[in-house]
């Protein structure tokens, strides 16, 4: 029996009535007709859908809505009026309750499924009010094709703008700020920058504004050094009678997507705005970056302290620090705090916001988190607990091998890609890093993005090797006097200074053939792990003499 070919089985234009089981990671909705994947924008999983085939690939259809048979129980209106054309929002027509459902269990397939680890998100964290939670705007300017300003939000996948002055996500006062700007263009001979051609000024308005001060920066990005009077653009903006503390021009005459330029330049008020997060005071230059919901970075910050598990002794590594705030919320359960960060802005941000709270325990480094990893290993520094926030694309694998091979005993991961989290936990897994626990925190409701907060622990191979023994062969001696892995650690850096890893000790005793050899020296795919320097091992020999586990 010949099987059917999907082309056979839906053709384009058909129209078909079936129900969407779930929703993809994207926010499209998904079911199947005889078997076939059928993908639906603004579909909500339980509608009962008439749909209008767009699309037939090989694996799978596209489809639109032509009706809705039978509404989900999670469908609700959407409260937005630009929802169908602007690319920003995912859910809008779906519970938030629902919405966090989805997400949790989107992370959990993404740990299971890319990750291959057996676990499942504990649970989400949610702010009190999904809406205006967004801290920073970034709206871009344009020409429709009839010759008209356009001002507002990329629509779904192009770089077509839907003009509008109102975004539910964003803090309201924008919606004051907005109209103003658009009254200096008109009042002004600024040109609009072209996509295609390169030439025109004014590319995108970037707007922050802090949570609990209210101070706003006012950011127009431009193709240029200069605006027409910018007297005009500051006197309007400060008739708003917002709490605006800083007005910027960011240079960017790159042919790139990329929104911001490398040089700013104040032309009212101050360089930067002030906020407080976790009851610390955060200064925030325009080129840092800073969590865009702060209630849930709060909350975010909050788990992963508890998941750092600080009593005051430990050394913290904080990788991909931005402007220092997890690191520096952490200082004071801490014996001291290294931040390293790429971009010189943040980590003068960084330097400063740590002097601005008194907190005397922290230093930060300019510099990308492979090289810096390296360079702080090789100047011996072993962190107990390393926090890695690293941007969407996830660690490479170096930065994990050299995190590793500082052997912390807790790593704090913390992602906005579940993806890439979960490819890089696959990673530490080979590498000695089991893990514990993983925590969704909705930073960004209402669209399909999702952080995630993950605990690792250094594995003990104590509690997970099998060692087959035959009691004939066991040397009862070195029976009764084996050392933990804690107490070799231990001794070790008493007479020698040095801190080993469990890992470390375990390729020694491996060597000695106290354990089993595979385990130590290989990961899955027959990736290496770090290797055991001869001063340790020397030491590590040391020790093991000394508990009489060898000769
Ligand atoms: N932990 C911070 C920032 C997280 S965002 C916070 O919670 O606010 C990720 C940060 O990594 C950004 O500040 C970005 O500038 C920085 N970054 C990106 N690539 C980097 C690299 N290769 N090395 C070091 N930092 C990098």
């Amino acid at each position: 029996m010949t099987k059917m070919k999907n082309n056979e089985i839906i053709k384009k234009n058909d129209e078909i009535k079936f129900t969407i089981t779930t929703l993809t990671s994207q926010g499209s909705g998904l079911g199947r007709f005889k078997d076939m994947a059928v993908f639906v924008e603004g579909a909500a999983p339980g509608d009962e859908l008439l749909v209008h085939i767009i699309k037939v690939k090989k694996n799978y259809a596209v489809g639109k809505i032509k009706k809705i048979v039978k509404k989900a129980k999670c469908r609700i209106e959407s409260d937005c009026e630009i929802d169908t054309r602007c690319g920003g929002c995912a859910y809008r027509h779906i519970s938030y309750e629902e919405e966090l459902n989805i997400k949790k269990q989107t992370v959990t397939d993404a740990l299971q499924r890319i990750g291959g680890l057996g676990i499942e998100v504990k649970e989400i964290l949610s702010i009190k009010e999904p809406k205006n939670y967004r801290n920073k705007a970034q709206i871009p300017v344009g020409m429709s094709e009839d010759g008209n300003i356009q001002i507002g939000f990329y629509s779904k996948r192009t770089h077509r703008i839907t003009d509008s002055d109102r975004c539910l996500l964003q803090k309201e006062d924008f919606h004051t700020v907005i109209p103003l700007i658009r009254r200096y263009i008109a009042e002004n001979p600024v040109t609009i920058y072209d996509e295609k051609t390169g030439k025109g000024l004014l590319r995108h308005i970037y707007l922050r504004q802090a949570h609990k001060t209210g101070e706003m920066m006012v950011c127009l990005v431009i193709n240029g050094d200069s605006i027409p009077r910018k007297e005009r653009l500051i006197e309007l903006l400060l008739s708003s009678g917002k709490n605006i503390r800083s007005i910027v021009l960011n240079i960017n005459k790159k042919d790139t997507n990329v929104i911001l330029g490398d040089e700013c330049i104040t032309i009212w008020g101050s360089d930067f705005i002030e906020d407080e997060l976790c009851g610390l005071k955060f200064r925030i230059s325009p080129l840092s970056f800073y969590q865009v919901n702060p209630e849930g970075t709060e909350l975010l910050y909050g788990k992963a302290k508890e998941y750092a598990g600080l009593t005051g002794n430990e050394v913290i590594l904080d990788l991909y620090c931005g402007a220092g705030t997890i690191g520096l919320t952490m200082a004071d359960k801490a014996k001291s705090l290294i931040g390293v960060e790429i971009i010189p802005q943040a980590i003068e941000n960084a330097k400063e916001n740590a002097k601005l709270n008194n907190i005397e325990n922290a230093r930060f480094i300019c510099d990308d988190a492979k090289g810096a990893a390296k360079t702080l290993y090789d100047e011996g520094i072993r962190p107990d607990v390393v926090v890695l926030d690293p941007p969407r694309k996830g660690c490479s694998r170096e930065v994990l091998e050299t995190v590793s091979s500082m052997s912390p005993e807790t790593v704090v991961y913390v992602s906005c890609d579940p993806a890439t989290l979960a490819r890089d936990l696959a990673v530490f897994n080979e590498l000695g890093y089991e893990t514990k626990e993983a925590t969704a925190v909705d930073m960004f409701p209402r669209t399909t993005h999702v952080e995630t907060v993950v605990l690792l622990s250094q594995r003990r191979p104590d509690t997970h090797i099998d060692i087959k023994l035959d009691l004939s062969e066991i040397d009862i001696t070195a029976a009764e006097t084996k050392a933990t892995y804690q107490e070799i650690k231990d001794y070790v850096l008493d007479k020698f200074g040095l801190k080993v890893s469990t890992l470390y000790i375990s390729q020694v005793k491996a060597k000695c053939g106290i354990i089993e050899r595979e385990n130590y020296n290989k990961g899955k795919e027959g990736h290496r792990v770090p290797k055991c320097p001869k001063e340790k091992e020397d030491a590590i020999m040391d020790a093991l003499r000394h508990f009489r586990m060898v000769q």
